[in-house]
């Protein structure tokens, strides 16, 4: 696992097509060992893994907790509404309380953009050595995710050795609700590292043409591009011409949580021109699998029929596959980066 320079996991543009290439070698190996009952791997033994979601979560914050816990890692949950936060304690003053009690690995999730790389840069000015995972911030990134997509996809395509390089040449559709989605961010930059060619979605409300340029500079902060050849996206506005010769295919939830103008005349003609059934992936030319974050709005995104057909549907595979690409993270925060 040498070459492993990563403190925090803050955002995929960081990552180096070998960073993926560790990543989901760890992850093929911790997913492929059996777990009987409460048999576990010693591995994070005495570490503290605390989970701050300051943002609603399904599978994201279970599928870390089980991660550590296969590890033999302590595990503490921080619950917002319970909190002293609502007695005005700062945001970082809770981390710093956590961190009092040990905790090695801070697993983060906000609704604003930025707060897991803050929490991260103060915390590196203290004198222990703590790591930030970012668990999804705002529109911004959601770095798990991309991975666990990223691995579901390369063992589609190679089940017995995922690596990058089952990526290289595919073209994946990425659709819907691009603009305000951190899943999309993350999976761009996931896929381009690995030589995949990706095709954008969606309506101009919900996918601007400045996505086009999504690549082209890493964010604020961050010195240059670690995968110097990234092949740039495509945006293509039709479904109908998107689909044509897609090797897989990635639906993405309407974020109505995040929207605050009136993006959509409505869910039922959004679905007609944006949602997939069988009849649409038939477009595709050939069997491909649909990949969803979740949660799904069933019957807007994705046909209740389709994403219940286990042949064509990764959904429940994404979820499962969560917990060895999350083992594999805090292995790699506490082994190879010293927390
Ligand atoms: N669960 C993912 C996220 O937290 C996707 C979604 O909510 O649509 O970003």
């Amino acid at each position: 696992m040498s070459g492993w320079v990563h403190r925090h996991v803050i955002d995929l543009s960081a990552f180096s097509t070998d960073d993926f290439a560790t990543v989901l070698e760890l992850a093929q190996r911790f997913r492929s060992l059996p777990v009987v009952g409460a048999r576990r791997l010693p591995a994070l033994q005495g570490r503290l893994m605390t989970t701050l979601f300051f943002e609603a979560s399904t599978r994201t914050r279970s599928s870390f907790e089980l991660a550590a816990k296969r590890l033999s890692a302590d595990v503490q949950s921080f619950l917002p509404g319970s909190s002293s936060l609502a007695k005005g304690e700062s945001l970082l003053d809770t981390a710093r309380t956590y961190v009092a009690m040990g905790a090695n690995v801070l697993v983060v999730r906000h609704s604003c953009a930025g707060v897991p790389q803050i929490l991260a840069e103060h915390l590196d000015r203290g004198p222990e050595r703590v790591s930030v995972l970012n668990a999804g911030d705002g529109l911004h990134s959601h770095p798990s995710q991309g991975l666990l997509d990223l691995f579901t996809l390369a063992r589609h395509f190679q089940p017995d050795a995922p690596s990058p390089a089952a990526l290289r040449g595919r073209r994946i559709v990425i659709v819907g609700d691009v603009l305000h989605s951190r899943v999309a961010r993350s999976n761009l930059w996931a896929l381009s590292a690995c030589g995949a060619e990706v095709v954008l979605c969606g309506p101009p409300t919900l996918l601007p043409d400045c996505f086009a340029d999504f690549l082209a500079a890493p964010p604020p902060g961050q010195v240059g591009d670690p995968v110097p050849d990234r092949i740039p996206v495509r945006l293509v506005r039709r479904l109908e011409e998107a689909l044509p010769g897609a090797d897989a295919v990635m639906t993405l939830r309407l974020q109505k949580e995040r929207m605050h103008q009136h993006l959509l005349t409505s869910l039922e003609s959004y679905h007609r021109s944006y949602g997939l059934s069988h009849e649409r992936l038939a477009l595709c030319g050939r069997p491909v699998p649909v990949l969803h974050p979740g949660p799904v709005n069933r019957g807007v995104e994705l046909a209740g029929a389709l994403l219940d057909d286990p042949e064509r549907s990764l959904v429940e595979e994404q979820v499962r596959n969560g917990i060895p690409v999350r083992m594999a993270l805090l292995y790699l925060l506490a082994t190879e980066s010293g927390v």
